[in-house]
């Protein structure tokens, strides 16, 4: 990293947590030539989101959906700092953030560091909400990180080795066939149709008697699923759940959990509540996002963040309530649009074309301190009148939402400019699904190793292996 910009000012530096949706966009499209950047994120890679319900069942290889923080560096004009720790506290009056690298006895080991930043960019998304259900920490599994994918994966064929010992039809194996999904969101119901694919697809072709025991069941809170897209959807999607024999489970609140079981309440028509028991073998819980821990943390610090719930709030540009020099962006932010990558991604290109500008700024601003007469000062002043208004609010373009919906089937709101919409469902929004996905690639690399894996899947059907 050099010391200086091109004009001869002293550099300032950024530092980004993350290196997810908002955090890889911003690197992307930020010119690494105007400040000293580095990035602090527990993990080195950036995660594709949108194929992770695809993950665990092998449609889609883990590696294929990753791509290294350090190769998106590279891509940048100037070198950028990567620091694989977790950052753990913020001095936003001394400018300063501490991080704790990963080894449990680092900090023994004086590694906890302490780094002096300019301005700081957080984004560190949200963590899954257990809303403290009791056992569905300790029991169930999850689907955010790469990792949960891999237990999922382990999970499921756990359950189905065995299942395999024990006699048709028995209780005990009937029970490890239950695999159950908690949540009608998009990630829910991603994952609900993958995993009836794979048993329909593959899992039958190998283990037939076992398939034909396995049920895939989704319980959902609300009415409908996928009740963020049109209405018209909700039931488009609920149709091809029943085609794919996927049962439904609607207007039934999970409320705790075991080890084999899993007890949930449903509103009746008549306003009267039913308990039930449900025995399962393997939960995957996809019931929405909580703030992640060091973003409730840094709420808790800023007395301007008083009362924030869901996220660091934010003014227009993006920059935290209470602070000067401290921005905010994806899951950990409060911006009043959904928490999706979608979002995550603008504002990442937002904070990027926004910093360039910034840069400007400076240079403008010491240059008119250097200028020497009045007449200089006047130009040097106008021109930097004519960047300060070049920053302008954010601005969110929704393009649409997508959602696989299983049996190669997906549903679609999908926006025309700024004068229509369509909804759509069905096996050619399946191939929009796809297409629109691989355009989302974030390299070439990824979008060629996507691509390889739907062709693998196609000739030779997905595996059954536990690793
Ligand atoms: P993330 O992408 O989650 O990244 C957070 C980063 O912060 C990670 O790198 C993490 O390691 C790092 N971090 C965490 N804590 C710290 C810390 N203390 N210090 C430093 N770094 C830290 N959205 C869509 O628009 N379309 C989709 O199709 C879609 N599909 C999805 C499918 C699934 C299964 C899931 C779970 C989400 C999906 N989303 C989708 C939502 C989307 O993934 C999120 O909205 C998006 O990832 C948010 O981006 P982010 O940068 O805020 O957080
Ligand atoms: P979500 O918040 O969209 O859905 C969670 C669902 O779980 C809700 O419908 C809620 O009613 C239900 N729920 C909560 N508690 C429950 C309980 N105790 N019992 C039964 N049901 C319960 O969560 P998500 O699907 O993980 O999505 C998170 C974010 O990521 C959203 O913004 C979503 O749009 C985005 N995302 C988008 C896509 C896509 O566009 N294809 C895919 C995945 C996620």
């Amino acid at each position: 990293q050099t010391a200086l910009t091109a004009a001869g000012a002293e550099k300032k530096s950024i530092v980004i947590l993350g290196s997810g949706w908002g955090a890889a966009s911003m690197l992307k499209d930020l010119d690494t030539s105007l400040y000293n950047v580095t990035v602090v994120s527990p993990r080195n890679y950036f995660l594709f989101t949108p194929l992770l319900p695809s993950a665990p069942t092998g449609t889609i290889e883990t590696r294929s959906i990753v791509e290294p923080i350090r190769s998106i560096a590279k891509r940048t004009p100037a070198e950028v700092t990567y620091i694989e720790a977790d950052a753990t506290d913020v001095d936003v009056t001394k400018n300063t953030l501490k991080i704790k690298f990963p080894e449990s006895d680092a900090e023994s080991k004086g590694l906890l560091k302490e780094i002096k930043y300019d301005y700081l960019v957080v984004a560190v998304g949200a963590q899954p909400s257990t809303f403290n259900i009791p056992g569905v920490a300790e029991h169930a599994c999850f689907l955010k990180e790469l990792p949960d994918a891999i237990q999922v994966r382990k999970r499921l064929l756990e359950c189905v080795e065995k299942a395999s010992l024990y006699p048709e039809g028995s209780e005990e194996r009937k029970r490890l066939l239950h695999f159950v999904v908690v949540g009608g969101g998009p990630t829910g119901v991603e994952f609900a149709g993958e995993l009836k694919d794979y048993v329909d697809e593959d899992l039958n072709k190998w283990m037939p008697s076992i398939a034909k025991e396995v049920q895939v069941t989704l319980i959902e809170a609300l009415p409908n699923v996928l009740n963020s897209f049109s209405k018209s959807l909700w039931t488009y999607a609920q149709n091809t759940f029943a085609e794919n024999s996927i049962e439904l489970i609607l207007n039934t609140a999970v409320n705790k959990v075991t080890p084999t079981t899993i007890t949930a309440s449903t509103k009746k028509k008549d306003g009267s509540v039913e308990q039930k028991e449900i025995p399962y073998g393997m939960l995957v819980w996809a019931a929405g996002i909580r703030p992640a821990n060091f973003t409730n943390h840094l709420i808790s610090k800023i007395e301007a963040q008083a009362g924030a719930r869901r996220g660091l709030l934010v003014d227009e540009n993006l920059r935290v309530k209470g602070t000067e020099n401290v921005y905010a962006i994806g899951d950990c932010a409060f911006t009043g649009h959904p928490p999706t990558g979608q979002v995550a991604h603008q504002e990442g290109h937002y904070l990027a074309s926004t910093f360039a500008k910034m840069a400007a700024i400076d240079d403008l601003q010491s240059e008119l301190a250097r200028a020497s007469n009045s007449d200089e000062r006047t130009k040097v002043q106008a021109r930097l009148d004519a960047a300060l208004s070049q920053i302008k609010p954010f601005k969110y373009n929704h393009l649409g939402s997508l959602s696989y919906v299983g049996g190669e089937k997906a549903v679609a709101d999908l926006v025309w400019g700024s004068f229509s919409s369509t909804s759509t469902g069905g096996a050619f929004t399946y191939l929009i699904w796809r297409s629109s996905y691989i355009a989302m690639c974030i390299s070439a690399r990824m979008r060629a190793l996507v691509a390889a894996d739907w062709l693998k899947v196609s000739l030779l059907g997905r595996d059954l292996t536990n690793d």
